[in-house]
C-alpha cells in the first residue's frame, strides 16, 4: 500500500485453489468447504482518493461492462467500513481491472479487499487485522484470504483462514476462457450432480477437511516440487464447471497435450490453470496454448507468495 498526497493505491492479487474439497450444503444455503488458496502476480490496482461522497470508475483491460456502482464489491466494501466505523463514505475509487471477472480466479473479492485496506488508511481508521477480517468475510467466502494473500487453508466458506508457512512458488499458466460462469449456478450443477433434489435425501459427500488432508497438497507447497503438486491438485467443482461449459475440456486437453504437469479449473471457472516447472517452461507453454485457439489468452503466472502490497 502506498499513500500519495492523500491517496492510498493497493495492489491486490487474484487466486487459484490447489484444492477445492466440496462438503455438505449447510442449512445456511453454503456448502462447507476445505481448500487451500494460492495468490498470484495477476493483481487489480484500487486507488482511493479524498472525495466528497463514494463514486467510483473501473478501467483497465478487463474493466469492460462491470459495474461501477453498489454491484461492484468495492463499492459494498467502502459502504460496510464506513457503517463499521461509524464514519462518512467518502472516497473517490479507481480500479484498474486485470483479472478477469467472474472467471473463478475472485477477482471481485480482491477488490472488495483492497477497498478496505486503502479505506482503512484513508480515514485513519487503522483497524485492527483480525476485525477488517470480520468485515471481509462478510463480504464474500473469498475476501479474508484476498485481505492476506500468499498460500493459505481455508475452512468453513473459504473465510477461516490458517496460512501454510514456508509454502514455496509455483509457475502457472493460466488459460482465459471468453464468457464467465456464475459461482452460485456452479454449486448448484454440483448439487443437482451429487443428487440433491427439493425430494431427495441428502446425498452422503466426504469430509471436505478428510480430503484435503488425504490430498496431500500442504506438503506439497512446502516442498517447491512441481512434480509432486502435480499429483495432488484437486477441484470437486470441476464436473460442474465442465458440464456448464463443455469447451473446458478441450482448453484441459490442450494444456496436457502442450506439456503442463497438470491442469484444472480454477475454483468455479471458467479460468484453467496448468502448472508448469519453471518460468521458462511457463512462458512456453503459454505460447503454445495460445496458439492452440482452446483459451480467450493464456499467459503465465507465478503463484504462492504475492500479497496486497504497496505499488512502487
Ligand atoms: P467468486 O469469487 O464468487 O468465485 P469469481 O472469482 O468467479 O467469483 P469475480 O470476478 O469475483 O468472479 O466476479 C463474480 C461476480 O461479482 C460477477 O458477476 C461480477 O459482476 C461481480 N462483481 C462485483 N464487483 C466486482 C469486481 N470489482 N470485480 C469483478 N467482479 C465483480
Amino acid at each position: 500500500m502506498s499513500q500519495t498526497a492523500g491517496r492510498v493505491i493497493v495492489r491486490v492479487p487474484a487466486k487459484i485453489n490447489l484444492q477445492l474439497a466440496v462438503g455438505p450444503l449447510r442449512p445456511d444455503g453454503f456448502h462447507e468447504l476445505a481448500t487451500v488458496f494460492c495468490a498470484l502476480d495477476l493483481c487489480d490496482v484500487l486507488t482511493a482518493s479524498p472525495a466528497g461522497s463514494l463514486t467510483l470508475d473501473v478501467q483497465g483491460p478487463e474493466g469492460a461492462g462491470l459495474a461501477a456502482d453498489r454491484n461492484n464489491l468495492a463499492w459494498r466494501a467502502a459502504e460496510l467500513l464506513a457503517g463499521h466505523a461509524g464514519v462518512p463514505a467518502r472516497v473517490g475509487l479507481h480500479i484498474e481491472k486485470n483479472i478477469p471477472v467472474a472467471a473463478g480466479l475472485a477477482g471481485g473479492s480482491a477488490d472488495a479487499a483492497a477497498a478496505l485496506l486503502a479505506c482503512d488508511r484513508l480515514w485513519g481508521l487503522h483497524l485492527p487485522a483480525p476485525e477488517l477480517a470480520a468485515l471481509a468475510a462478510r463480504l464474500g467466502s473469498d475476501v479474508a484470504f484476498a485481505l492476506l494473500g500468499g498460500t493459505a487453508v481455508g475452512a468453513g466458506r473459504g473465510e477461516r483462514l490458517r496460512p501454510i508457512e514456508g509454502a514455496a512458488s509455483f509457475s502457472w499458466v493460466l488459460a482465459a476462457a471468453d464468457g464467465g460462469l456464475a459461482t452460485p449456478a456452479v454449486y448448484a450443477e454440483l448439487d443437482r450432480q451429487r443428487g440433491l433434489g427439493d425430494d431427495a435425501p441428502a446425498p452422503v459427500v466426504a469430509d471436505p477437511a478428510a480430503t484435503l488432508a488425504a490430498s496431500g497438497v500442504a506438503e506439497a507447497v512446502t516442498s517447491g516440487d512441481p512434480e509432486l503438486l502435480a499429483g495432488r491438485l484437486g477441484n470437486d467443482l470441476q464436473p460442474a464447471a465442465l458440464a456448464l461449459a463443455p469447451y473446458l475440456a478441450d482448453t484441459l486437453a490442450a494444456g496436457q497435450k502442450c506439456g503442463a504437469l497438470a491442469g484444472l479449473v480454477s475454483g468455479s471457472g471458467p479460468t484453467c490453470a496448468f502448472l508448469a516447472r519453471d518460468g521458462e517452461h511457463a512462458r512456453t507453454l503459454a505460447r503454445a496454448l495460445a496458439g492452440t485457439g482452446s483459451c480467450r489468452q493464456a499467459f503465465a503466472v507465478t503463484g504462492g507468495t504475492a500479497r496486497p502490497t504497496v505499488l512502487g
